[in-house]
């Protein structure tokens, strides 16, 4: 859980991830285990249940968020579980501020994506991934940058734009 709690991610990011890594969100599978009986749906796709591991890396819409999201860093591989991403981060080496924009991204891409499941149940509004990539990219990027003032702007330009 650790690299979810680096200084360079969000508060609020850092919040959503360290609940879902905790198994704590209200999602619907631990609602159910609360003794309320209701349909057990994911809210992006509809094809299974709900629960942290399907919601943040196994559903389709989801699946494609991170995976873009890897890509936007230069990552080749497929997605991983939460278990094994963290693990991959905490054993990141290399640049510094690779190891900080992964840890960054990653919180930031829980914390949308359980942003956009509650939009669709409390509000009944939908974004496509590219808006919430975007988002991601978006607040990654501004938070990068004010960790390290030191970064190329062409540097940062080209994060915001890949
Ligand atoms: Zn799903």
């Amino acid at each position: 859980m650790r690299p979810i709690l680096d200084s360079i991610v969000i508060p609020k990011h850092a919040f959503t991830a360290t609940l879902a890594v905790q198994q704590g969100l209200a999602t619907v599978d631990n609602i159910c285990k609360r003794g309320m009986v209701i349909v057990n749906r994911c809210t992006p796709c509809y094809r299974a249940a709900e629960n942290t591991p399907h919601l943040f890396f196994v559903c389709p819409f989801s699946n494609g968020i991170m995976q873009e999201v890897l890509v936007w860093q230069g990552v080749t591989r497929r997605v991983l579980s939460l278990k094994h991403e963290l693990y991959k981060l905490a054993l990141c080496r290399g640049k510094l501020w690779k190891k900080k924009l992964a840890c960054c991204a990653l919180a930031a891409t829980i914390h949308h994506i359980w942003q956009e499941r509650n939009a669709r149940i409390f509000n009944d509004v939908r974004h496509t991934p590219a808006q919430i990539l975007a988002r991601i990219k978006y607040e990654v990027c501004v938070r990068f940058y004010a960790w390290n003032r030191g970064v190329d702007t062409d540097q940062l330009l080209s994060l915001l734009i890949g």
